[in-house]
This record gives C-alpha cells, sequence and structure tokens, in this order.
C-alpha cells in the first residue's frame, strides 16, 4: 500500500489528525518515537480507516506515495529539529513536511529555508481546536510555498472545520512562517478573550452579587446574541458545572493560577519586536502571570481596598447588561490589536497575508470560533487596507453605543476595587487613538531635557533642540 499521508507524533493531537484523515477516506502511514503508541492507534481505531503502522523512518517514508507529505506532531522545539533530522536525508526534492505544532515561526522561517535548500517544502500550519477539534475538524493556518499548498490545500479542506455557510476552515496564509505567526496571534487574541471573559465573570459575581449559576445564565443568554462564540459558550458550561466531592461551583474549587504554555507570551513579545501595541493581550499574559505569583498574592492580602457597595437586584440586571456592552467593546479592541499585529507582521516579512481570509478560516474549528468573526471578514472584504479594524465603520458605530456602559462598567471595577486589566487597557487603548492631543509631547520634551533626544514641532518641518541647561534658545538639529 502507498499512504496519501503520514503522521508522525501520535499523542492525543497527532492520533487525532491522522484518525481525522482516515475518516476522509486518505489512507495514513503512522509512525511514532515509542511505536506503542502506534500500535495502540491501530488497536484502538484501526477500523475507522486505512492505517499504514510504520516502526522505523525508513518504513514510514517508503509507505508514502511522492510527493510524500509528512505531518510532524510532536512536541514543539528541539523534538521537532529532531524529527526533521531524521526524516530529510530520506526525501527527495518535492516532498513535503507538515509541521502542526505549535512552532515559533522564527523556528518555522529558519526550518523551511533550511529544507528549502534540499528542496523539499517544509510547511509551518497552526492548527487550533484542540484534541477534539483535530479529530472532527480544526481551523488549520498552514504557511509555506504556493506549490505545496496546490498538493496540500484539498486534502486540508478536507479534514478541516466547515464554517456556518459550509467554507472550510483552512487558507493558504502565505510563505514560510505566516501561518505559525498567525496561529501565535489566534492564541493571544484567544487569551485576551479569555481574560475579558473572566473579568466580566469576576464583576458578575462580586459587583453584581451574581451567584456562579446564575452568571452562567446570564453566559447562555449572551450567548444567543452577537457575543455568541465557542469561548462564551463554554463558560457557561463551566461555570454551572458543580463539583462532586463538595457540592460546591467547580469554579470555587479550582485553584486560581492559570497557566500558559507560550504563544500568549510570544504574541506580546514579537508585539513590542514590531512596535505594535496589544495592550489587551499584554494585560491578559500579564493577568495570568499574577495570578501565579502565590507568594505575592499571600503578602499583599493585607493591602487596603474600597468598601464594596452590594447592588439592589434591579440594578444587578442593569449592571449585567452593562458589562455585556463593556465585554464586546473590549473584544472589538483586542481584536483590532490582534489583527494589527498580522498586518505588521505581514508587511515585515513581506507575507501579503489577506487578513479577511484569516477571519474567515477563525470561524470554525478553532478556540476563539465566533459570529463575531464573519463582520472582520466583511470589513476587510469591504476595505482590504483598512489600517485598523476600530476604522471599519460598523465597528467604530457599536463602539460608539457601548461606550458609556463601558466607562461606567470600568469605573465601577476601579470604585470597588475589582481588578479588570484586560477592560481598562482596551479602553485606554481607545481613547489614546481617538485623543486629539497624547502626552507623548512632552515626553519628547522630557526627553529632549536629559538626552538631547531632539523633536519635530506642530508648526514647520525639522527636527529641534532647545539648549535646556543654557539660555533655552531653540536650535536646528
Ligand atoms: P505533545 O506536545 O505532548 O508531544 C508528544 C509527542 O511528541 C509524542 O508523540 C512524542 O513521542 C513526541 N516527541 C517528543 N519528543 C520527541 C523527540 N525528541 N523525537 C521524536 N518525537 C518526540 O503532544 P500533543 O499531541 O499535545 O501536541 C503535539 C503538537 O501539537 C505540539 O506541538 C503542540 O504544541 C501542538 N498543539 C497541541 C494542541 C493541544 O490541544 N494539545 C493544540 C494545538 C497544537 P513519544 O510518544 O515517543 O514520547
Amino acid at each position: 500500500t502507498t499512504a496519501q499521508i503520514g503522521v508522525t507524533g501520535l499523542a492525543v493531537m497527532g492520533r487525532n489528525l491522522a484518525r481525522n484523515f482516515a475518516r476522509n477516506g486518505y489512507t495514513v502511514a503512522l509512525h511514532n518515537r515509542t511505536a506503542a503508541r502506534t500500535r495502540e492507534l491501530v488497536d484502538r481505531f484501526g477500523d475507522e480507516g486505512d492505517f499504514v503502522p510504520t516502526e522505523t523512518a525508513k518504513e514510514f517514508v517508503a509507505a508514502l506515495e511522492r510527493p510524500r507529505r509528512l505531518v510532524v506532531m510532536v512536541k514543539a522545539g528541539d523534538p521537532t529539529d529532531a524529527v526533521i533530522k531524521e526524516f530529510a536525508p530520506l526525501l527527495e526534492p518535492g516532498d513535503m513536511i507538515i509541521d502542526g505544532g505549535n512552532a515559533h515561526f522564527a523556528d518555522t522561517r529558519r526550518r523551511e529555508k533550511q529544507l528549502r535548500e534540499q528542496g523539499i517544502h517544509f510547511v509551518g500550519a497552526g492548527i487550533s481546536g484542540g484534541e477534539e477539534g483535530a479529530l472532527n475538524g480544526p481551523s488549520i493556518m498552514p504557511g509555506g510555498s504556493e506549490e505545496s499548498y496546490a498538493s496540500l490545500g484539498p486534502m486540508l479542506a478536507k479534514i478541516s472545520a466547515k464554517a456556518k455557510d459550509g467554507a472550510p476552515c483552512v487558507t493558504h496564509v502565505g510563505p514560510d512562517g505566516a501561518g505559525h505567526f498567525v496561529k501565535m496571534t489566534h492564541n493571544g487574541i484567544e487569551y485576551a478573550d479569555m481574560q475579558l471573559i473572566g473579568e466580566a465573570y469576576q464583576l458578575l459575581r462580586d459587583v453584581a452579587g451574581y451567584s456562579a449559576a446564575q452568571i452562567a445564565d446570564v453566559f447562555r443568554t449572551w450567548n444567543t446574541g452577537r457575543l455568541d462564540s465557542y469561548l462564551i459558550e463554554i463558560t457557561a458550561e463551566v461555570l454551572s458545572h458543580v463539583d462532586e466531592a463538595t457540592g460546591k461551583p467547580f469554579v470555587d474549587v479550582v485553584l486560581d493560577q492559570a497557566e500558559q504554555k507560550g504563544t500568549g507570551r510570544w504574541t506580546v513579545q514579537i508585539a513590542l519586536d514590531l512596535g505594535v501595541p496589544v495592550s489587551g493581550i499584554a494585560e491578559a499574559v500579564f493577568a495570568r502571570s499574577v495570578s501565579g505569583h502565590t507568594a505575592l498574592r499571600e503578602a499583599s492580602r493585607h493591602l487596603a481596598g474600597p468598601t464594596a457597595r452590594k447592588l439592589g437586584e434591579e440594578e444587578a440586571a442593569a449592571f449585567a447588561d452593562q458589562v455585556e456592552q463593556a465585554l464586546y467593546a473590549s473584544k472589538i479592541v483586542s481584536y483590532t490589536q490582534g489583527f494589527h499585529e498580522m498586518a505588521a507582521g505581514s508587511a515585515e516579512y513581506d507575507w501579503n497575508i489577506d487578513l479577511g481570509k484569516v477571519a474567515a478560516i477563525w470561524r470554525g474549528g478553532c478556540i476563539i470560533r465566533a459570529a463575531f468573526l464573519d463582520r472582520i471578514t466583511r470589513a476587510y472584504e469591504a476595505q482590504p487596507q483598512l489600517p485598523s479594524l476600530l476604522s471599519d465603520k460598523s465597528f467604530a458605530e457599536e463602539i460608539a453605543a457601548a461606550q458609556d456602559d463601558w466607562r461606567d462598567v470600568i469605573a465601577t471595577a476601579a470604585r470597588q476595587g475589582v481588578p479588570t486589566p484586560a477592560f481598562a487597557a482596551t479602553l485606554a487603548y481607545y481613547d489614546s487613538l481617538r485623543a486629539e492631543r497624547l502626552p507623548a509631547a512632552l515626553t519628547q520634551g522630557q526627553r529632549d531635557y536629559f538626552g538631547a533626544h531632539t523633536y519635530r514641532r506642530t508648526d514647520r518641518d525639522g527636527v529641534f533642540h532647545t539648549l535646556w541647561g543654557g539660555d533655552k534658545t531653540e536650535v536646528d538639529s
């Protein structure tokens, strides 16, 4: 037998991806460093389709039709390089290695360049949707050459999630590292979405005085409106879950220390390198970090806070509506920031990413899938060179309608001492963009004062310096 595709790395993701290919009628060659995993897959799921289990790299490569398509689903980082080192010498020009792991896009660029010299197509493909998505249809963000996509595209389209209109959630994102960059940003936006939801939850709990079960109902209602999304849906599920051992809301027995694997942090690091303000995403990453500093939090418990004011029932319901407005407005801003980062990455690395298409392939399969993404696609279709999502008229109008509540909620949070870093950061970003004048003028003055860093003027061209230590005359610089 010859297999149309092979998967090496058969942990949860690789196994489910292999099953997904097989269930879609492809013959799938299987390989894993530890052969037991390969055997287990065939034992448990062998009847789902045509699998060709192999034990050695040589056997694996030999099982594949040419040009070969090898999907690598191993632990990101050194293991990916180890696998490439093992397989590349066995491949021929025209063959494709698809890295479906969560690689850093810079690693993908390096690997792509190195393999291109050997005539091998290296496709860094972001895959989102977790275990379940890998099996039933993920959102797939492949980078790499046009040529490789011509060969892979139809297969990926088959196994990918389908949006509500039936469109497969996959597109050729762009050359080399573009796919992994977009996946990274997807995860950064996911961090922000989750943090904003968390802040909304905390406000409903601490200010509105709602129980976890009541808040689950609020989220269920929100999920029927413009916030309709996978994350809101599962939030309601998590909040309504009751811990069996204690009878308490599940959310009350879970340790409040969020963990992270790195893609959110990368999104912020790369944004800093590219000079893109992603304050909402950054606050989301920092919020996880704060939550994990147990000693610091323990030592800070005595710090003074305001006296909280409990709301009456009617007030609480009105407040919950305001929180929905705030959540929606902050969400628009954090997507604006994430899409700005992709635009900047695309410009920096000549990827020519179609941002509307990216939004379209996130409509299904991935963690941030949401009705909202359709709107982003339409905004970019109407204006492909949209400088910012906030430049889109309909988003601007929605924020205009939400802003009074948005501001109220953040003011209330500050007054009541509920931390809302992502809500606040996204509002500050919005107000910064709106501002006629920013204090940056003063910053420039300070920089010129202490470091002769010079400044430009509003009223004429040129670069100037004031002789601060002398008679304060202005000189051309
Ligand atoms: P893991 O990240 O836990 O990786 C385990 C797999 O990597 C095993 O098959 C293991 O082989 C193999 N492996 C580790 N080191 C080496 C090595 N040096 N040489 C060869 N193989 C090695 O598996 P997951 O399925 O969770 O994830 C796979 C990839 O998908 C990762 O890059 C992850 O970031 C990404 N991803 C994961 C998602 C998820 O929800 N889990 C979602 C989206 C992407 P062995 O069995 O021999 O130990």
